[in-house]
């Protein structure tokens, strides 16, 4: 180990920077997450720099550094983005005593930044001794992912709470309170009552980690987004990282049902859409029953779960058992498809306003406002509407819709593959039935793929090769 790691008490001492550039700036956004007092030394600083200087948040010398302007200085950074003032300014700080880092040069350093990531008062600090900057960053990514943002304030209250929990016994019943605490309790409470409820709910917990009670189960009604697992939210994946049981629908995707934890049991509540399906009472009852043996439940729904997910009849089954529950939203299908064709839901000019239809019901065939949809530059996303193609086309005509009004559909929206049918409300059935669509598929009305004159689909599948 070349470079020891510590934390520096900098709370009210000076840190120095020589610099006005984006070295100086990159240092300095830093730099202002800690309580230091800073100077800058600049003749010419970024706006940035000028600004942070009108709020008191540094104080900025417009000058070139001189002997004497480091004194009392406990850190240095040489920011030039010159190598000869650099060597100037460093060889005064080192004068003055302070400890001094050169941008970009290792060698010349007597210490380095390391990457942070910051959940103050959580901090974790990563250096490759300047080996491998892209692996820092590499495990900072990962580490941003797997700490909640809400750490730092379940910690500072933590901290607070420590005294209390001396009443369990030291080693794992402990270690137990405060893993539930981080991982569990903590971000969820945060989530739904906000810090302020946090208090409540240590002591809450405590009580139950004095009575050894069986953890309770719970169930996050998860979105698992379109199908593409980089577009899963990092709450998704939190939650199928715990989870003890995920019951999923058909559209949630083998890729994403292989990030759930390896212990969890996995449950295909799959409904087809005219298909055989599990009943809704069914699955209510599934969810219910895991939920009551303590187990942490994640009900994993394609795309947002308060989309046309039947989340409400759910949530009321749970609630009736007395079992809690939270939302993660995901991103929709309409989302993903109006991503897939390079357009915007909403456009000046053109709609400011879009609807989201399914195509069908529990009644069958589902009725909508058609007359107003027909009217010139309205734009809808229409779910489940392969079956309906048909109908929703001759209610559209009959109330006067233009023939030609675009129609976009969007197979596999986000998948390998996806496939993008650029058509007209006049053309649509023939065209559904020429494409011979098995996948989930998203019709848009109104809108057409951004590039309709190339062949936008031979585009999107190349890309996503
Ligand atoms: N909750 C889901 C929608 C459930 S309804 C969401 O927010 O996306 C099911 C319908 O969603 C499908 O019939 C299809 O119209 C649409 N859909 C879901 N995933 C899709 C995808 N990857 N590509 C295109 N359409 C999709």
């Amino acid at each position: 180990m070349k470079h020891f790691p510590i934390f520096l008490a900098v709370e009210g001492r000076r840190i120095a920077l020589a610099g006005g550039g984006d070295a100086a700036l990159a240092k300095l956004r830093l730099l202002l997450k800690t309580e230091a007092h800073l100077s800058v030394f600049s003749t010419t600083p970024a706006p940035e720099i000028e600004a942070w200087a009108s709020e008191d948040r540094l104080r900025l010398v417009r000058r070139a550094m001189e002997p004497g302007d480091t004194l009392c200085a406990k850190l240095f950074y040489a920011a030039n983005e010159d190598p000869t003032e650099d060597a100037r300014t460093a060889a005064i700080a080192n004068a003055d005593g302070a400890l001094v880092n050169i941008v970009d040069n290792l060698s010349d350093s007597q210490f380095i930044t390391p990457a942070i990531v910051d959940r103050d008062p959580v901090t974790v600090a990563i250096g490759t001794e300047g080996a491998a900057p892209v692996l820092a960053r590499a495990i900072k990514a990962d580490l941003e992912e797997r700490l909640p943002a809400t750490l730092g304030t379940l910690a500072r209250l933590g901290k607070a709470f420590r005294r209390a929990v001396d009443i369990l016994p030291i080693g794992r019943r402990r270690r137990g309170f405060w893993a539930d605490y981080y991982f569990t309790v903590g971000p969820r409470t945060f989530e739904s009552g906000g810090e302020g409820e946090i208090n409540n709910a240590l002591q809450d917990l405590l009580i139950k980690h004095q009575s050894n009670h069986d953890c309770e189960g719970h169930v996050a009604f998860v979105g698992a987004g379109p199908g593409d697992p980089d577009l899963l939210t990092l709450k998704a994946r939190k939650a199928l990282d715990t989870a003890d049981v995920v019951i999923h629908d058909r559209l949630v995707t083998p890729e994403i049902l292989e990030l759930a934890r390896r212990e969890a049991i996995l449950i295909d509540a799959g409904k087809e859409g005219f298909g055989p399906s599990m009943s809704q009472d069914a699955i209510n009852a599934l969810i219910v029953t895991h939920a009551r043996t303590g187990a942490q439940v994640v009900r994993l729904k394609g795309g947002d779960p308060t989309i046309f997910g039947r989340l409400d009849e759910e949530i009321d089954a749970v609630t009736k058992a007395g079992i809690t529950w939270h939302v993660v939203p995901g991103i929709t299908a309409a989302s993903a498809s109006v991503a897939a064709i390079g357009q915007s839901l909403t456009k000046r000019g053109r709609n400011a306003s879009a609807r989201l239809l399914t195509g069908h019901d529990m009644k069958g065939f589902a009725d909508h406002d058609w007359r107003a949809l027909a009217r010139p530059g309205e734009v809808a996303a229409i779910y489940m509407g392969k079956k309906s193609a048909r109908f929703i086309q001759g209610r559209l005509i009959m109330q006067g819709a233009d023939r030609a009004t675009p129609i976009t559909v969007i197979e596999n929206a986000s998948r390998p593959d996806q496939r993008i049918l650029a058509t007209t409300l006049e053309a649509l059935p023939s065209a559904l039935k020429e494409a011979n669509i098995t996948g989930p598929a998203l019709m848009f009305y109104g809108i057409s793929p951004r590039a309709a004159q190339v062949d936008f689909t031979q585009i999107q599948q190349q890309e996503l090769a």
